[in-house]
């Protein structure tokens, strides 16, 4: 039950009741996250809503009572399954990655992994469901054998078939990549192939600890131009350490000779668990040694132009795609949307029925509870109605441009009318427009929409950490 303040709107037709928090200026939101210009160490990437810290072991049996319940008719089913393996761990790097496992070790891993798909696959909820869309992510997929591969999608598509599936995802590190492998990572069914680049520079990849270098990105563009898969993304990263204006330049105008499908660049953030912090609190800095927050809006704002100019079209805050029409993402859109998303293996999220679960974030705890057939679930929440109600909204404003009529008319609460004030003060501000049902976002908002979406939040939601 939500507490309506006296400026709270209720919705009686959904139940929801829409509190409306005090408006603080974009400025005092971005000083609050020590964010103001230079690169602080934290996580400002709002992946989910309601933020991480507020998912608890003691609400897990939330999940469970879900997956007791018959399978919904009209929600759209994902899978995700991770794979912690890397060559070497990049000094951004904030995932639980394993660099020292064997092959046994990760073959063990890949059971355990399927176990706990088995274990889903019978449950009323899930049972007898055909995924719309299927993600493998890292971690390092690429890292694993063909093999493996082989082994973990057979048995997967086994327990969950992939006949209806529109897209299967799957995330390379460059230098994992045979031409063979490619091959056989193609024949498996995934049709979104995301090569994590980075950079096409040697030096930067280099100092900032990542395994591949640029001779082994440009190999795996043309394997997998020549193997043709339906879409292939390239990320890139503005404001790696030592990264400058002119290699910045160098390297967006790079990624436009190589024609991907599609580009996902983020701004470098370095949260706590990564060895830059550790470094940086080792010798008492504060700042982080990577460009500060408005030179990495400048460039990636310099990059949307040059891809724009090339012919991309800029379809989220992070994404360019040659051709919109053709070049989808279900993954994101599904979940954004609301979409149930199974997903295994240690530390993974994923959600059912509104209720959002994590995974053991270590190895060892996550196999000893596959072992003893349980799932190997670490905390959970169960969202309100109101919840899922901002969590769809602030997600899809992340595509820049959003018709609220589909939210409004799934919740029967209007975002433009509850969060009036906020838009309005956004709208002062430059960082977007609203006209009758869309509100679109102006190139400013958009290279800093995950400062402004915490607006959106609710009061007790709002400077949590995204950890
Ligand atoms: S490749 Fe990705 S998951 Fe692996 S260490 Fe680097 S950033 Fe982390």
């Amino acid at each position: 039950m939500i507490e309506p303040t006296d400026d709270a709107e209720t919705n009686a037709a959904s139940g929801i009741a829409g509190t409306l928090p005090a408006i603080r200026t974009p400025l005092q939101t971005d000083k609050a996250h020590g964010a103001a210009e230079k690169t602080e160490a934290g996580n400002y990437f709002v992946a989910n809503y309601p933020p991480f810290s507020f998912w608890k072991p003691e609400m897990k049996p939330s999940v469970e009572s879900v997956l007791e319940r018959p399978a919904p008719v009209d929600t759209k089913l994902g899978l995700y399954f991770h794979i912690p393996f890397c060559r070497k761990r990049c000094h951004f790097c904030y995932f639980r990655v394993y660099t020292d496992k064997n092959a046994a070790e990760i073959n063990a891993y890949i059971q355990a992994g399927l176990r706990e798909f088995e274990m889903y696959s019978q449950k009323p909820y899930l049972a007898g469901r055909k995924p719309q869309f299927v993600y493998f992510g890292g971690g390092t997929p690429s890292y694993l054998s063909i093999q493996q591969l082989q082994d973990l999608t057979g048995r997967m598509k086994e327990l969950f078939p992939w006949d209806e599936t529109e897209e299967v995802a799957f995330e390379a590190e460059p230098g994992t990549l045979t031409e063979k492998k490619l091959e056989a990572i193609r024949e498996i069914g995934v049709t979104r192939l995301s090569l994590g680049i980075e950079a096409f520079n040697d030096h930067i990849l280099e100092v900032n600890g990542r395994a591949h270098r640029s001779k082994e990105a440009y190999r795996a563009i043309d394997f997998a131009k020549t193997l043709g898969f339906q879409q292939l993304n390239i990320d890139l990263i503005a404001g790696m350490m030592d990264e400058t204006e002119e290699n910045w330049q160098r390297c967006v105008d790079t990624a436009i000779e190589q024609q991907p499908d599609c580009v996902t660049i983020y701004q470098m953030e370095i949260p706590y668990n990564t060895t830059i912090y550790k470094q940086m609190k080792e010798s008492g800095q504060v700042t982080a040694p990577v460009a500060d927050w408005p030179t990495k809006r400048r460039w990636v704002s310099w990059a949307f132009d040059r891809f724009v100019a090339a012919g991309y079209t800029v379809n989220s805050a992070y994404t360019v795609v040659k051709d919109p029409k053709t070049v989808k993402f279900v993954y994101r859109d599904s979940l954004w949307t609301g979409a149930d998303l199974l997903s295994a293996g240690v530390a993974s999220f994923g959600e059912f029925g509104g209720v959002h679960y994590q995974n053991q974030a270590d190895v060892g705890p996550y196999m000893m509870e596959i072992d003893a057939g349980r799932l190997p679930i670490f905390r959970a929440y169960p969202t309100n109605e109101e919840e899922r109600f901002i969590r769809e909204f602030i997600l899809q404003l992340k595509l820049g441009q959003l018709d609220i009529s589909a939210i409004r008319e799934k919740y029967g609460v209007d975002p433009i009318q509850r969060y009036a004030k906020q838009l309005q003060y956004i709208e002062k501000e430059g960082f977007l427009t609203v006209e009758g049902d869309v509100i679109t976002l102006h190139r400013e908002g958009m290279l800093q929409i995950d400062r402004l979406l915490h607006e959106f939040f609710l009061p007790h939601h709002r400077d949590a950490r995204y950890t």
